[in-house]
């Protein structure tokens, strides 16, 4: 076995093939010399995936970025990258070669891309091949923020509840977020400002999340956080470690005094739940954090079969 792994090792540093391997937190770990080049990475430097790409972007070089806005493209990638346990997609660089990039998610968090040089094939049907991907990326997009949409988060709810697992473990926690009172902001500002609130909103939580979690938008003004792998108590942790950025934040820099807030509720999944008694769950906990006067946190019950396990 140790010599496999020396002899994979070694043929990663020399094959044309771009290999590279990132933690949970998308930090490039592992970068092969093939990959080095085309990303402009040094031997031994371990930069964010965000700040290679920003990088990058910044010296002109890399991979090609058609959005003239850089941390708009940023944050609609990183809604759905490296979530799902596997990706492929084809994408180009700066000094003009095409690599067709696979990325494999570890249950961990770490994950594997390997990207080949497909600049001779078929060319002509490339033109297909993107409006593939580019398919695919907008039935996973909220248009209005560019989180992930409903329909994402509701897949990544399912594979957490796939995992397999003992029974009566948590496999992960979910939680609704509603922004509180935001018919009276769209009221007194107006439906533009609103709509800039919730951008405001999806940027401040997407920024504060593991790449595994999952965010997105599931409603008007209503966002679900999928946090695999984790218990309620640091679900807890993390929503109100949100909430507090949230109440600091200050969207309008000409309204300092505007201010906003959400009300989250948190239900912990279980190998024996479906997504929609786990969705239920998180919804009567929201309710409750609501008419408790909003602007806080509340843990929905385990179902009382379960209960035990607390
Ligand atoms: P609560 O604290 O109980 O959640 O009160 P709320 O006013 O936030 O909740 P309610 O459900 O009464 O109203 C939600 C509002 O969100 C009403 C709707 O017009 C607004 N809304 C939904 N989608 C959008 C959108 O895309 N943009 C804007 N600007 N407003 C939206
Ligand atoms: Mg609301
Ligand atoms: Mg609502």
């Amino acid at each position: 076995m140790d010599e496999v792994v020396a002899k994979l090792f070694q043929i990663y540093e020399t094959t044309p093939v771009l290999v590279s391997a990132y933690d949970g937190f998308d930090r490039l770990r592992y970068a092969n010399p093939a990959f080095r080049s085309a990303f402009f990475v040094e031997l031994g430097e371990e930069p964010l995936w965000s700040e290679l790409m920003r990088r990058n972007f910044l010296l002109g070089r890399g991979t090609v970025i058609r959005n003239p806005d850089f941390e708009a493209w940023l944050f609609s990638t990183q809604a759905r990258r490296g979530k799902a346990g596997f990706r492929a997609f084809e994408t180009d660089v700066v000094d003009g070669r095409w690599f067709w990039m696979t990325e494999t998610v570890q249950a961990d968090g770490w994950m594997l891309c390997i990207a080949s040089d497909v600049t001779e094939l078929k060319a002509e049907d490339r033109a297909v091949r993107q409006d593939r991907d580019f398919a695919i990326k907008t039935a996973h997009t909220d248009d209005l923020t560019g989180a992930a949409n409903r329909r994402y988060v509701m897949a990544r709810i399912d594979d957490m509840l796939d995992r397999p697992a003992e029974p009566r473990t948590v496999l992960g926690c979910v939680a609704i977020l509603d922004l509180d009172n935001f018919k009276v902001i769209n009221d007194r500002f107006g439906h533009l400002t609103g709509d800039l609130v919730l951008t405001d909103f999806a940027r401040r939580i997407q920024q504060q999340i593991r790449r595994t979690d999952c965010f997105g938008r599931v409603g008007g003004e209503e966002f679900m956080l999928v946090l695999p792998n984790t218990s309620i108590e640091q679900a807890n942790l993390i929503a109100e470690r949100m909430l507090a950025v949230v109440r600091a934040s200050m969207p309008f820099p000409e309204r300092p005094d505007f201010r906003y807030s959400f009300s989250a509720g948190i239900a912990a999944g279980l190998e024996s739940d479906t997504v929609s008694s786990l969705y239920a769950r998180a919804d009567s906990a929201l309710y409750l954090a609501k008419v408790a006067g909003r602007n806080r946190i509340h843990i929905a019950e385990l179902p009382p079969s379960q209960a035990a396990i607390a």
